[in-house]
């Protein structure tokens, strides 16, 4: 019989924390994880790499992805700003049996455990508050002032899916988070 492979979708309001949740389980290296390297048309912030954090597209390309059919799902996250789960990423993964992450917003998160019901769990991570997102952004220090206000005017909005969420996980000690974030990952696929 074929072996299934275990979707884990991680959303939260940008600067919550999935990042640094979702690399420190890596990095642990206790679950073997398998990220899904999304499509984006926004430019790479300093530290970013083409084909790790996103694969950095124009928007033809992307749109291209689009009408080829290639997107599992796509949104539209920000005005202008398309973020896209790749088919590539996610199938031939899953049909060896391993288990792939993905970063996507709530919209896409929402959907995509709508896609793959049992064979998904959908995780999000909460701020403790909307103050303390705001200082997190401030300090990340990697988006216009902008681009933080913009976030976390949408937080509010986001935070109204999390009871869509199998399971909440709030981001208020990292320790605590990424261990409680990697205990419910192994419960559910290992
Ligand atoms: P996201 O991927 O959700 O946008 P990041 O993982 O980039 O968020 O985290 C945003 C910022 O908040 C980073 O500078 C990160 O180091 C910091 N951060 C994450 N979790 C905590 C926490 N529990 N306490 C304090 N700062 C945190
Ligand atoms: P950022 O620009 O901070 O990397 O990401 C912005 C938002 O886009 C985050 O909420 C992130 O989870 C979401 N995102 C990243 N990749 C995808 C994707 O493939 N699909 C969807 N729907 N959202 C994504």
């Amino acid at each position: 019989m074929e072996k299934k492979g275990k979707i884990i979708i991680v959303s939260a309001p940008s600067g919550c924390g999935k990042s640094t949740i979702i690399n420190a389980i890596m990095e642990r290296g206790n679950i073997n994880l398998k990220f899904s390297v999304s499509a984006t048309n926004r430019p790479p912030r300093t530290g970013e790499e083409n084909g790790v954090n996103y694969h950095f597209l124009t928007t033809e390309q992307f749109k291209q992805h689009i009408s080829n059919g290639d997107f599992v799902e796509y949104e539209e996250v920000y005005p202008g700003r398309f973020y896209g789960t790749l088919r590539s990423e996610v199938e031939e993964r899953c049909s060896r049996g391993e288990i792939v992450v993905l970063d996507i917003d709530v919209k896409g998160g929402v959907n995509v455990k709508k896609m793959f019901g049992s064979e998904a769990l959908s995780i999000f991570i909460m701020p403790p508050s909307v103050e303390e997102l705001r200082r997190r952004l401030e300090s990340r220090a990697t988006d216009s002032p902008e681009a933080i206000a913009q976030r976390v005017s949408k937080a509010e909005f986001e935070i109204g899916f999390a009871p869509q969420y199998d399971t909440i996980v709030v981001n208020d000690n990292l320790n605590d988070a990424i261990d409680n974030t990697e205990r419910k990952i192994m419960e559910f696929a290992l």
